[in-house]
């Protein structure tokens, strides 16, 4: 989940060509793709994209897909259309600034971002009056520490809810047709199930052993996996529309969600070793430091996303116009 690696590094943590294990280097570049400096792009698909004067001469040559139909863009020149559907190859090839593309697609980002900002905004308030209503009233710091954790984790539970859906209407690039394209060739799809089925074993057997533990990375997961990825991909999107700070901003967001998420699962394994029966003062002060430094964390990441929110939502009205 949180890897060494810079959280402003290009590199997905969820990249699908990661978790396919892919050797393929033309793999690699639609998903990099992304990238609106473009001029980065692997020289072993495109050949000459140093200078965008070379590009006009560049053709693909290796298997690109179609990021709108799934069509294999081998062979053809990078200023084309894609001869299938007539979607501009460049787009496939590294993702093309928003700013270049129909300025209905901004306009249409623009109305989208409304369906998560609004949810976002309604959870964050009924999040912030149950953290403090729970606050004002202590009893006792231990069991008011868990239940703002308890408090916080529900409310984590809730988040996919939102970034799932941000995902389908916001950062999603590729279509139903170039997924298949990609995935349903017979070694790709016996690859895939392999790697389907060596995962599903191992939570299986991992169950049998370790039950509960197993079940809360999975809660974990649950959570983590799509904020970090809707965070990544708002990173990207940000990039396309050439804001290169919000870019690095979301990158880092995601970054720091990772860490979060793994900051809950120490603080829940720690309660199922249960340090809060046992007279053990050291391991019970470092669970309250936890939960009182993640709630604050969680605030400041909280109130800079609304600041965040908010330029990002004007910047997709001005690109749309
Ligand atoms: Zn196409």
């Amino acid at each position: 989940m949180s890897q060494a690696k810079s959280p402003w590094d290009e590199a997905n943590p969820f990249d699908e060509n990661e978790l396919l294990g892919s050797s393929d280097s033309f793999d690699g570049l639609s998903d990099d793709g992304a990238d609106l400096t473009g001029s980065s792009v692997g020289d072993a698909s495109v050949a000459g994209t140093d200078e965008a004067a070379e590009e006009s001469e560049a053709t693909v040559t290796g298997r690109v897909l179609c990021v709108n139909c799934g069509h294999n863009l081998d062979g053809q020149p990078m200023i084309e259309q894609c001869p299938n559907c007539g979607h501009a190859i460049t787009d496939s090839v590294h993702g093309d600034a928003l700013l270049d593309t129909a300025s209905e697609n901004a306009q249409r980002l623009f109305e989208a971002s409304n369906l998560v900002w609004y949810p976002t905004v309604l959870l964050t308030i009924l999040g912030a009056a149950a953290m403090t209503f729970q606050l004002i009233q202590v009893r006792n710091v231990i069991e008011d520490a868990q239940m703002v954790f308890d408090l916080g984790f529900f409310i984590a539970m809730v988040t996919p809810a939102i970034s799932i859906l941000g995902i389908f209407v916001l950062t999603r690039r590729r279509t139903v047709a170039y997924y298949y394209a990609r995935y349903s060739e017979p070694a790709t799809a016996m690859r895939l199930a392999a790697y389907a089925l060596i995962i599903v074993a191992t939570i299986c057997v991992g169950a049998m052993y370790l039950g509960r533990i197993i079940g809360e990375m999975l809660l974990v997961a649950w959570f983590a996996i799509p904020n970090v990825m809707f965070l990544d991909g708002m990173g990207k999107l940000m990039k396309r529309l050439a804001r290169k700070k919000l870019a690095k901003y979301l990158h880092m967001c995601g970054f720091w969600a990772a860490v979060l998420s793994a900051a809950a699962l120490v603080v829940m394994m720690l309660r199922r070793f249960g340090l809060q029966d046992v007279e053990v003062t050291a391991p019970r002060i470092a669970l309250i430091w936890l939960t009182i430094i993640s709630a604050l964390i969680l605030w400041g990441v909280t109130l800079r996303q609304f600041v965040l929110a908010r330029r990002i939502l004007r910047s997709l009205k001005r690109t749309g116009g």
